[in-house]
């Protein structure tokens, strides 16, 4: 029994009275597309601040669109949907969201039109998803699926077999994380995070037309390093030992925040510990989650009335 609520077809409701049949085509076939939100709680003011939440919620509405899930609820109404769920469960502590768009048709077959399009979002208390601070990775040898195949730039379930197919291989041989390679055997991202690397002085990325998830954070990684900390930044093709021979390599995402891989492939990363970049740029990024810069501000949506 579980006394929280969920936000489904746009009205708030018990999370146990929400049931999905066994029929489901979002259960059948993984018909359906996502988001991760983190909401951080401000300890000392007592305050709770959604991050970024018309970011996921556009990409939300892009993803449902791509794979003909589109539904009536706009971005407004998704953003304050959620600002009244997270007051409702009574979220004190930092909060991941995860907004869900689903076939709920019941027929036979893996079919997408006139789908029975269900809404719901729930919430989950989620500090640290990193088990560590400092993380070791390996090149899986299965490959990220492209725009022609299962389209990245669209957070689409499905997806997340091959995800899970790659952190599978790589935690079996030891590693913390994978890393995917395209078709074309460019890097691409880890399971659930984008990639970056540092090295004589430009901070380089996958490009998006490398099969990445276009992620929130790494957009805001990408502003961060080019207007805080005056670095180049460069969008573009990456090679697989480029990672063995960067002077840093870290992950950027919701969950995974900004964290720092130390070792690719049993090969040490620079020093081997998290360097200068990383650690500036994480400082950046928690320092601006509670609303405390301006600049940044408006991405930090308080929950509570004070
Ligand atoms: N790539 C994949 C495959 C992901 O699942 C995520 C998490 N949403 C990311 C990258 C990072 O995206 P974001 O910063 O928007 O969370």
């Amino acid at each position: 029994m579980s006394e929280n609520y969920v936000f489904y077809q746009g009205e708030l409701v018990k999370e146990d009275d929400v049931k999905i049949s066994v029929r489901s085509k979002a259960f059948n076939y993984g018909l359906g597309v996502f988001e991760g939100i983190r909401a951080y709680w401000d300890d000392k003011n007592e305050q709770l601040y959604a991050f970024k939440l018309k970011d996921h919620y556009e990409r939300l509405k892009q993803s449902a669109k791509t794979v003909n899930l589109d539904f009536d609820l706009s971005v407004e109404d998704l953003c304050k949907g959620t600002v009244e769920l997270l007051k409702k469960n009574n979220c004190r502590q930092t909060t991941y969201l995860r907004p869900i768009v689903y076939n709920d048709s019941q027929d036979i077959g893996p079919t997408l039109d006139n789908a029975d399009v269900k809404v719901v979002i729930y919430t989950q208390p989620l500090n640290k998803y990193a088990g560590k601070s400092e993380l070791s990775v390996g090149v899986t040898s299965w490959r990220r699926l492209s725009d022609n195949q299962l389209p990245p730039r669209t957070k689409a379930t499905a997806a997340y077999l091959n995800s899970a197919l790659a952190a599978l291989e790589t935690k079996r041989a030891g590693f913390d994380e994978a890393i995917f390679l395209t078709d074309a055997n460019h890097v691409c991202e880890g399971s659930g995070e984008n990639i970056f690397l540092f090295k004589k002085g430009k901070l380089v990325t996958p490009s998006t037309s490398d099969n990445i998830l276009e992620g929130i954070t790494r957009e805001l990684v990408i502003k961060l390093a080019q207007e805080e900390l005056g670095l180049e930044v460069v969008e573009r093709s990456v090679s697989r030992t480029e990672l063995y021979a960067a002077d840093e390599v870290f992950f950027s995402g919701t969950a995974m925040e900004v964290t720092p891989v130390v070792e690719v492939d049993h090969r040490t990363v620079g020093t081997g510990h998290e360097g200068e970049v990383c650690k500036k740029i994480k400082e950046l990024f928690f320092g601006l989650t509670l609303g405390q810069n301006p600049k940044y501000v408006e991405d930090c949506t308080p929950v509570y009335d004070k």
